[in-house]
């Protein structure tokens, strides 16, 4: 597995991840996704669509970013949105005080533990500053981290919002919109594709916690007492759905948070973990949030959010089970997941990034052998495919070395114009995996394109 800092790399210089604001200086954990990320980014967005809202026959919401400020105070963000903040008294450098512990003694279970416990944690183990090694740390404080601004042209109290710290929320106040607009029937979900802020203590891990991310979540509205069958259910999926986009096995695991560490509001919490360089990491998160959400915002607006179920007449708060993953998360996973240096059998090297063709930024790649004399032919071909997949056209260096870039950047299949193609209307198809070749019609390339794309969930 590629190290943090080798993907760091890899990332820039195919452009997929850039420095956020480089020419200025940057600004610290920021990030902006080039052509290769931005491609990356869209195909994840659309393989979850796909999954847990085409196949699941559930709904779409896009909700705003800025939201009244009392929507945070009934979801209980303004008082309890926040981390154990803790300073260096001898540099001054601020830290999240359960992440030093953990990275200490990865066997506690740090939810389970009082900032008084953490104050005594750091004390009693002379836990040493990572920036100045002095173990001189200040009484742990509780720091909000949501991002606050200001509505209008007055920056004062009374105009203070938030940028929302999680899509969810969005989705909680217009539950009855929805269920009396989409006439869906309970058990139905909810999905929501969008950015979120936190203003996190120590982002880091490039783009593994940074400020600004966009999470992909689904609330999924069920009946009382049924959230454990639709927990499990949602659970399962999420691991075939990882493995469906061939993130292997070994690669990812389940850890779910014992009872005593659950939030007041969840009767079952467990996160999918990914083998990151700095070890296993959280994912993928998912809740079963029983009525904790609908019921405050029924109390502090005054609005009946209660359901009608025309099956047996009850009335009742539905339950809510939600699945939460970050987009900028599994797509770091799958890059560490795919990426290899590999030696080949004449000892030459290549980079390669084994990716699912779904997630592959560009599905196929076009090569006239001959620029002059296969270039109007295959830019036809390349034309024709482009009106349904990203598809890269290069006709610059030898094909060895074409076939080389195309491997480091994930393309599944290379396709050439030689001198063949003009009598008979075949061209040479390359696997990247297998790297194996071989002569097929160029009418049979569209068939070859659209199987891989049908996923195994
Ligand atoms: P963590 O413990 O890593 O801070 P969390 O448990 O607070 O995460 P959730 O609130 O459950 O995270 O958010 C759901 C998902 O959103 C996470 O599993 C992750 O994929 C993503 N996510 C959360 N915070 C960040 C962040 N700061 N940067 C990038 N992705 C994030």
């Amino acid at each position: 597995m590629y190290t943090l800092e080798e993907l760091v790399l890899y990332a820039k210089s195919y452009g997929f991840i850039y420095q956020g604001s480089e020419i200025y200086g940057g600004l610290a954990n920021t990030y902006d996704y080039g052509p290769l990320g931005a491609l990356l980014k869209n195909n994840i967005k659309s393989a979850w669509l796909k999954s847990f809202y085409v196949k699941e026959n559930n709904v779409l919401l896009d909700s705003s970013i800025l939201l009244n400020s009392l929507v945070w105070k009934a979801s209980g963000h303004t008082s309890n949105f926040s981390d154990p903040l803790t300073e260096c008294k001898s540099c001054h450098q601020r830290y999240r005080a359960d992440k030093l512990i953990e990275e200490i003694d990865k066997t506690i279970n740090v939810d389970t533990l009082s900032f008084k416990d953490m104050d005594e944690y750091l004390l009693s183990h002379k836990v040493k500053c990572p920036s100045c090694g002095e173990s001189n740390f200040d009484n742990i404080k509780s720091f909000n981290m949501m991002f606050k601004t200001y509505q209008g042209v007055v920056e004062e109290s009374a105009n203070m919002i938030f940028l929302r710290p999680e899509t969810a929320q969005g989705i909680f106040i217009n539950f009855k919109n929805i269920a009396r607009t989409s006439r869906k029937k309970i058990p139905f979900g909810v999905c929501q594709v969008g950015k979120s802020f936190r203003n996190e203590i120590t982002p880091g891990n490039f783009i593994f916690r940074t400020r600004e991310f966009e999470q992909m979540e689904l609330e999924f509205f069920c009946k009382p007492h049924t959230e454990k069958k639709w927990f499990n259910y949602y659970r399962n999926k999420m691991c075939k759905f990882l493995l469906s986009l061939g993130i292997k096995k070994d690669n990812f695991k389940i850890y779910d948070h014992p009872k005593e560490a659950l939030s007041h509001y969840s009767n079952a919490t467990s996160d999918i973990v990914f083998n990151f360089p700095w070890g296993f990491d959280e994912l993928w998160g998912i809740a079963s949030r029983t009525d904790f959400d609908l019921k405050a915002h029924q109390t502090l607006s005054g609005e009946d959010l209660s359901y009608l179920d025309s099956d047996d007449n009850s009335k009742y708060i539905p339950y809510v089970v939600e699945p939460s993953l970050g987009v900028e998360r599994l797509l770091l996973a799958t890059l560490f997941n795919g990426l290899e240096d590999e030696t080949l059998p004449n000892n030459d090297t290549r980079t390669v990034l084994h990716i699912s063709p779904v997630l592959a930024p560009y599905k196929v790649a076009i090569f006239p052998l001959n620029k002059k004399e296969q270039g109007a032919h295959a830019s036809k071909i390349f034309k024709k495919l482009s009106q349904k997949y990203s598809v890269l056209y290069d006709e610059t260096g030898s094909i060895g070395k074409r076939y080389r870039r195309a491997d480091a950047i994930g393309v599944p299949f290379c396709v050439t114009f030689d001198f063949e193609t003009k009598d008979t209307s075949t061209v040479t198809i390359r696997y990247r995996d297998t790297m194996i070749q071989e002569r097929v019609k160029i009418s049979s390339l569209n068939r070859i394109i659209e199987k891989s794309l049908i996923t195994k969930e």
